[in-house]
């Protein structure tokens, strides 16, 4: 397939670089990154758009992906598939899937979780919204960058997805590390407190596949010093988004917007910055009640 992919940084390299290795013709555009090996470079998003069947965008936020859009679906051959994997907001993605779809184009958002190792290793998961033929058409492209694609409805959906199950990932990664940290004062040995919860109905993916507690559990980036991973700032991203998303929803979402409001403190006023998500726990550590 002739493919434009326009974003190749951290996450996008890596994907455009499987899909080229793949036997795929990949022209690339980023303002900054250079293109991975096996993408040819285009001198503009426009250009990297003309005359593709599928054009990926993998970029950092909804405004950003607005502007592309902008300047690429004119440049796009009616039929073709916009294929956004970035993470941005509800309303930005369905706003340029209308758009999309009024010059002729398949729209499909598709953000993904796995982070880089997964973006590496070709074995993301994708998150699809968008309709049904631009999902089969993009399917063989899942395959190679990905392990698994979630049909999740119409345009808007797969954002919808990311931000839900990224806002119960927040909010159970903080409640494990405040656990763990009354734990500790309590005294109560952090191998036997995995063993228990690990176990028990306190059990979740924060605690049993990352483990926030260096040396219990699997492996995870407490182990590492905490060096992401997912870092604390993507962490709160995807947790603003949710907030935005849940304000325009008129959703309730109390734990939600706490989760926010923690990580922005943690990322902005604490040392959080650069720090996997679950360094929560050397913070919660530090603390004193009140
Ligand atoms: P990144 O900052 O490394 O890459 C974004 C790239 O977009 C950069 O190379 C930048 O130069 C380029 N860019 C910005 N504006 C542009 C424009 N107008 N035209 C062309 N290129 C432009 O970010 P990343 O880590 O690759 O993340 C990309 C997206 O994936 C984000 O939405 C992020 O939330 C999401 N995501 C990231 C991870 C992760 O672990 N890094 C995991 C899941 C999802």
């Amino acid at each position: 397939m002739k493919i434009g992919f326009i974003g190749l940084g951290n996450m996008g390299a890596p994907m455009a670089a499987n899909l080229a290795r793949a036997g795929h013709e990949v022209v690339g555009f980023d303002l900054a990154a250079p293109c991975p090996a096996g993408v040819s470079s285009a001198e503009s998003a426009a250009a990297a758009a003309t005359g593709a069947e599928i054009v990926i965008t993998m970029l950092p936020n909804g405004q950003i992906l607005r502007d592309v859009a902008n300047q690429i679906i004119p440049a796009m051959s009616a039929g073709a598939v916009f294929l956004d994997c970035s993470t941005v907001d509800v309303d930005s993605a369905r706003a340029v899937a209308r758009q999309a779809q009024e010059a002729g184009l398949s729209a499909l958002d598709a953000p993904v979780s796995g982070g880089v190792g997964g973006a590496e290793a070709g074995t993301l998961t994708f998150m699809v919204g968008g309709d049904t033929a631009g999902f089969e058409k993009a399917r063989p492209l899942f395959d190679i960058m990905g392990a698994k694609a979630v049909h999740c409805g119409p345009s808007g959906n797969g954002q919808a997805a990311k931000i839900c199950n990224n806002m119960i990932l927040g909010i159970t990664m903080i409640g494990t590390c405040e656990a763990f940290a009354l734990a500790d004062k309590l005294g109560l040995d952090r191998q036997a407190m995995y063993d228990v919860v690990s176990t028990s109905s306190g059990q979740s993916w924060s605690m049993t596949t990352y483990c926030p507690a260096p040396g219990v559990g699997p492996k995870s980036p407490a182990d590492n010093d905490y060096t992401p991973g997912f870092a604390a700032e993507l962490m709160l991203k995807d947790l603003r988004l949710s907030q935005q998303a849940a304000a325009n929803a008129d959703a309730d979402t109390p734990l939600g917007r706490h989760a926010a409001d923690l990580y922005a403190a943690f990322v902005e006023q604490e040392g959080g910055k650069g720090k996997d998500f679950s360094a929560m726990l050397p913070r919660f550590e530090k603390r004193h009640r009140g």
